[in-house]
């Protein structure tokens, strides 16, 4: 099977590199903003914009006059900056189309951060560093990551982007995988806020330590921040500290949560999860609980694809399937379950077990499940079981942490 995934990983600079990046992360936002003032000024005259193609050759002739500073970036940065334009704009008139709030492309602002910018061409991997057109050889702060290129691995772009004074390299590659045959068990896998996953084999996957440090001293970060007059320096200051923090509870995050996704989606042969209640999600206003629904959305995404790669199978539990109410035992189905109880205790058969557990045996049970069972639930309004559609390309995303 050919697959098209990406690896994204930190780059260690030196001043005289950065002051490079920097000047390529302004060119494409330079050539991005051009070339969107180029297309709304020609719609207006001719009912017609002009193409990345078209504004590319414009650009070139200017580059002989006006923009002739460009010549110091790689060609590459300012084309692949207009492509992404024409992109926001399909995406644009496809939302407009199917009746969605449409979205016009934004103008970037520096405000925003550095930015990005994409290189395509030769590109290569080597154990300690990366070489790109017109960057050279940049060192890489893990080694060994990034797949280099072989005759099943094809390397197509590399994005670069910059956030809260750290780089990164985003290596698109097409690849060319044998997909084993998995002969795992099957598993429930119920999340949690205060722990992670809970598996139905038993195994118990804990939040690292780090996140709950981290929580506390965000909440302190953020009444900091609250407190100093906006636009003052002091704020400034504050709001990057902010910033790098949340970049870091973010890595440590993702890096727990491909951990734990490759771990199952190589070793079960089938995994039963349940479906995000999305409404329930955006009125939640609770720090804790919305980071694990964002946990949620990454652990599912991770999983659509991962599992394809790894020949095992995603099943998302039918909406408003009780996990947590009912118990395993006996299949009695509480009326209410607080979500800060702990221990689930069934009033019928008197099991006294962990919630988590209990939810992931329930999810377990979901490809078995009888039809009586799945009465019991369809009153609420269940609907049959959906193996998830799972073409999505990822982005695996490893960084080295800093405590
Ligand atoms: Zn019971």
């Amino acid at each position: 099977m050919i697959i098209q995934r990406g690896f994204k990983t930190e780059l260690e600079l030196n001043n005289r590199q950065r002051t490079l990046y920097r000047k390529h992360a302004g060119c494409a936002r330079f050539a991005y903003n051009w070339g969107l003032r180029r297309k709304i000024e020609t719609y207006k005259l001719t009912g017609k914009a002009p193409n990345a193609m078209e504004l590319h050759r414009e650009l070139n002739q200017l580059k002989l006059g006006e923009f002739s500073w460009m010549y110091e970036v790689s060609k590459c940065a300012p084309q692949e900056s207009l492509r992404n334009l024409d992109k926001a704009f399909e995406h644009f008139y496809r939302r407009l189309k199917n009746g969605q709030k449409p979205g016009f492309p934004k103008f970037k602002s520096k405000k925003q951060g550095l930015g990005s910018f994409r290189l395509t061409g030769k590109i290569r991997v080597f154990e300690h560093f990366i070489q790109l057109p017109r960057l050279g050889r940049i060192k890489l702060k893990e080694q060994g990551y990034l797949p280099s290129k072989s005759n099943r691995v094809h390397i197509l772009s590399a994005t670069i982007s910059e956030k809260a004074g750290r780089w990164f390299v985003s290596l698109q590659v097409r690849e060319e995988i044998s997909v084993p045959k998995n002969v795992g068990p099957i598993v429930g896998v119920d999340l949690g806020i205060n722990r992670l996953a809970t598996i139905s084999d038993g195994s118990v996957i804990e939040n690292p330590k780090a996140l709950k440090r981290y929580g506390r001293k965000l909440k302190r970060f953020q009444r900091y921040l609250a407190r100093k007059q906006k636009g003052s320096r002091n704020w400034e200051k504050a709001k990057r500290r902010l910033q790098r923090l949340h970049v870091q509870v973010t890595n440590i995050r993702r890096d727990v949560l491909h951990k734990t996704t490759t771990m199952l989606a190589k070793t079960k042969s089938i995994i039963v999860i349940e479906e995000l209640n999305m409404s329930g999600m955006l009125k939640n206003h609770r720090l804790a609980r919305s980071l694990a629904d964002v946990a949620f959305f990454t652990f599912r995404s991770q999983l659509e694809y991962k599992t394809k790669w790894y020949g095992s199978q995603l099943i998302i539990a039918p909406r408003f399937y009780p996990s947590s109410r009912c118990c395993s035992k006996c299949g009695n189905i509480k009326e209410k379950f607080s979500l800060s109880t702990r221990i689930f205790r069934c009033e019928k058969c008197g099991l006294l077990i962990d919630r988590g557990m209990n939810a992931s045996y329930n999810l377990e049970t979901v490809t078995t499940s009888s039809m009586e069972t799945e009465n019991a639930w369809s009153e609420t309004g269940g609907n049959s079981l959906l193996a998830v559609p799972v073409d999505e390309t990822g982005t695996e995303q490893r960084i080295i942490q800093f405590s």
